[in-house]
């Protein structure tokens, strides 16, 4: 029997955790709602999560994301940042 050692553990959510902070990171940006201290933009919908296309997902692998999404009340991509402080899964 072999034990995992938390350290091994840990290194293996730090790529995911990563990326999540990136994709949420480029979600508030410029090139998608593009926050600023007066208001940001969305179209109340989920059309800046193709960012995840954009980081190497495909299409596929999106429609856990945007399901993950809504089941936590992020129905629109400025949701997304205000609902979801965690990855999904
Ligand atoms: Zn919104």
């Amino acid at each position: 029997m072999q034990r995992k050692k938390p350290a091994e553990a840990y290194r293996r959510l730090l790529p995911r955790h990563h990326r999540w902070e990136k994709f949420i990171e480029r979600l508030a940006g410029p090139e998608a709602c593009n926050f600023q201290t007066d208001g940001w933009t969305c179209f109340g919908d989920l059309r800046f999560t193709t960012i995840l296309l954009a980081m190497g997902l495909d299409d596929p692998s999106i429609d856990p994301f945007t399901a993950c999404f809504k089941d936590r009340g992020g129905y629109c991509d400025c949701e997304v940042i205000f609902n979801m402080d965690h990855p999904c899964r």
